[in-house]
């Protein structure tokens, strides 16, 4: 939990640095807030925020395609192609913002990541409706029987008109 400023003032969460004004002093006082602050603590802490569901596309001709890659533990790592398909794809397709249909690749299509980089997930299997992609089943962060010359990629269709590429 944060804690509270008067007047106009603002919530800290537990990350520190963020702030919204929802708290106002008045005839209502504090409390009527609380049921307000305590949804945007929440909002901020969801699993939304949590690490291990970014993900970004490295390597392609454009932003719709390229290797996958998944950040971790502060560093951005890749994800094995053993049992990846286009679900999978989709998971991530959809995650970045397409619509369209989603394609896997795999056998490092778009280039191996760097020997430096963990290869964070394995046998990836998706139903598709994932939100993210770390949210399918697989073998555990970091646990894997593979080499980035199998690192896995996607081939995304439909980009959302405000992610700048228009659609295709
Ligand atoms: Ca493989
Ligand atoms: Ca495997």
């Amino acid at each position: 939990r944060g804690r509270r400023e008067g007047g106009w003032g603002g919530w800290y969460g537990r990350g520190g640095g963020w702030k919204v004004g929802v708290e106002r002093a008045g005839e209502n006082g504090w409390e009527d807030w609380k049921g307000l602050v305590d949804l945007c603590v929440c909002l901020v802490s969801s699993p939304a925020r949590a690490e291990g569901n970014a993900v970004r596309l490295v390597g392609g001709s454009s932003g719709s395609e390229g290797r996958v890659e998944v950040f971790y533990n502060g560093a951005w790592g890749t994800v094995c192609d053993d049992s990846w398909n286009d679900l999978n794809a989709r998971v991530v397709c959809q995650q970045l913002g397409f619509f369209g249909n989603s394609y896997a690749t795999s056998g490092s299509q778009f280039g191996p990541g760097a020997s430096t980089q963990p290869i964070w997930l394995d046998d990836m299997t998706c139903a598709g409706t994932e939100d993210y992609l770390s949210s399918c089943p697989n073998r555990g962060w970091g646990v894997h029987n593979c080499f980035h010359w199998e690192d896995a990629g996607v081939i995304c269709r439909g980009k959302e008109i405000w992610g700048g590429e228009g659609r295709r």
